[in-house]
């Protein structure tokens, strides 16, 4: 079969020579499907300048190489660039993956843009360079969860009648809408390109669309009085937004931002231009483009202290915002927290965090078996349930069917290894591929984000991740990736990806088993390590450590 970049293949028929590599070509190419990649014709699947493969050449080398790769054979790719073919084993990684790593004393965004202009590096984010990205699909529930947690601590238990403003509707971004209104808030977000929120629109993440600030605050604020959890993108910098706010007096009840700020140069807008007047500015003078991005930065996180400080509760999204404005000059940029020690944290003691799976028949069906399998081996879990019954009514399929799934130690070996029974008696008509986000409870060291703020102090400390890519290889995962600069930018993360596939044998029975014990395994361990309380009482209960 003649593969195109637009065209997923699904169904039983192999391209490669087994379901391993055919996962992986699978995967791939869904990623850069045009219902789930932002911009494929860039090769740009999301977060900025996230990409799947280094440049066109690249990859339809790696198609090539994965169609023909043995089952005792190892893949090996270079920042996008597919470099070598070696021998290993069956239950090896049938690909190795390292993107944009840089020797930390040259690990900066202009030492990277030079390389990627020599065309010797390419930014991976998380899952864009891991071949294991599905949309906003795969971020809507951590979304959720982070507003939900929010809604426990600060009001009573939902989000009814609070307006919650944000800024930023690309790939992750775009989750916001949806999971603020399920829930049942009110979601007021500034987008500066009219066909990130047209795109949200048609894959029903957002309700509406506004073209003035003021007449969107208004119905905003109607909404909050009436209520009713709607969504509103208005398409305006988010400077704009926040200006008009403080002006008119309104304290939104919480607040946040997924601009891609991590990038100043492809990521971020700075205020007072046009799109197109941007995109001129970034080509002819990127330098002047980079110092106007970090003035709106900073001023977009004065605006987000002084709400603070008027009574909105404000967290940083996981984009470096905070870092950007801090390194010119915003001294309190860090008054506000993360939303890792602010809401998650806990879950990521016990082993919790985005795993997600992937039925690479492409049909819909697949996957509401997956969901019913779900249920059943997790009866007790009400805000599973709860979730999947959401997910079923309210979430649209991108590209390959998928299902996202927070399921911490011991659920997700339980999950994969009763979707290999699946598969294995038929019930699905094709193998099931599990994989989950670098941002999850072991595989990411992430001072700005996941591991902000440590009880021990040691934030920085990235020997986990390795950890965590190398226990994985060793496993027998069918992928394993390891990154940097994934969410905050270059210098500052290193973060791991795994990817497993249930093609109903027994060889991926005990991959799955290993694999999916020792991957979230890795969180508790890393948790307990640095003397969370929850971490330690999951390595007991689940006798990890030494
Ligand atoms: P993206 O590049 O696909 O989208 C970013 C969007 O922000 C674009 O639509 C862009 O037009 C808009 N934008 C940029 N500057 C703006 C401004 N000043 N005002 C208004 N809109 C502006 O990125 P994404 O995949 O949505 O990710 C967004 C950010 O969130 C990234 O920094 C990413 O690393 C981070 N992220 C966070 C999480 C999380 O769970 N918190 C997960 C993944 C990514």
């Amino acid at each position: 079969m003649n593969l195109k970049i637009s065209q997923t293949p699904y169904g039983n028929t192999l391209n490669c020579k087994g379901w391993v590599q055919e996962a992986a070509l699978r995967m791939l190419l869904n990623n850069l499907d045009p219902a789930v990649a932002e911009r494929p014709e860039d090769l740009i699947v999301y977060g900025g300048r996230g990409k799947a493969a280094r440049n066109m050449e690249a990859l339809e080398l790696i198609i090539k190489a994965l169609k023909n790769l043995e089952e005792d054979e190892t893949l090996l790719v270079q920042s996008g660039k597919p470099v070598a073919v070696l021998p290993t084993h069956k239950d090896a990684p049938r690909v190795l993956i390292s993107n944009s790593q840089l020797v930390p004393k040259w690990a900066t965004q202009q030492h990277f843009d030079e390389l990627e202009d020599k065309g010797l590096m390419m930014y991976g984010q998380m899952t864009a360079g891991s071949w294991i990205y599905i949309g906003s699909q795969g971020i809507v529930q951590g979304t959720y969860e982070t507003y939900s947690a929010l809604a426990k601590k600060h009001f009573n238990s939902n989000l009814r009648g609070k307006l919650n403003v944000t800024a930023g509707l690309g790939g992750m971004g775009g989750a916001q809408p949806l999971a603020i209104t399920m829930n049942q808030g009110v979601c007021l977000a500034a987008e500066v390109e009219e066909w990130r929120i047209q795109k949200r629109l048609k894959t029903r993440y957002i309700d509406e669309i506004a073209y003035d600030i003021d007449e969107a605050i208004d119905k905003a604020l109607q909404y909050k009085e009436e209520q009713k959890a709607i969504s509103i993108g208005v398409v305006c910098n988010a400077v704009e937004l926040l200006q008009r706010l403080i002006d008119r007096n309104i304290v939104p009840d919480t607040l946040t931002d997924q601009t891609s700020a991590h990038d100043p140069l492809i990521g971020y807008f700075p205020e007072g231009l046009t799109v197109e007047a941007a995109a001129d500015l970034r080509k002819n003078n990127p330098d002047e483009y980079v110092k106007q991005s970090y003035a709106t930065m900073a001023k977009h996180v004065q605006q987000m202290l002084e709400l603070q400080k008027r009574g909105a509760i404000t967290f940083d999204y996981g984009n470096n915002l905070r870092g950007r404005a801090l390194e010119v000059g915003v001294k309190n940029a860090f008054d506000f927290p993360g939303f890792v020690p602010a809401y998650i944290r806990p879950l990521f003691c016990e082993g919790k965090g985005p795993f997600r799976w992937a039925a690479l028949s492409g049909d819909p069906q697949d996957i509401y078996e997956t969901d019913k399998l779900i249920l059943e081996l997790f009866p007790e879990n009400e805000s599973l349930k709860q979730w999947i019954t959401m997910a079923q009514e309210r979430i649209a399929f991108q590209g390959l069917p998928a299902r996202i799934c927070w399921l911490g130690q011991g659920e997700r070996e339980k999950a994969g290894l009763a979707f290999n029974r699946l598969v294995a008696e038929g019930k699905v008509k094709a193998p099931i591929v599990i994989g989950r986000d670098h941002l999850d409870t072991g595989s990411v060291a992430s001072p700005n984000r996941e591991t902000e703020a440590m009880l021990d102090g040691s934030d920085a400390v990235a020997d986990w991740p390795i950890l965590n890519a190398l226990i994985n290889t060793a496993g027998g995962a069918s992928w394993v990736s390891l990154h940097h600069g994934g969410g905050v930018g270059i210098g500052y993360s290193i973060h791991a990806g795994m990817v497993i596939v249930a093609d109903g044998t027994e060889d991926a029975a005990r991959r799955l088993k290993r694999v999916l014990h020792n991957d979230p395994a890795m969180g508790v361990i890393r948790h307990a390590d640095a003397g969370y309380d929850i971490a330690k009482d999951t390595l007991r209960k689940h006798r990890l450590g030494l």
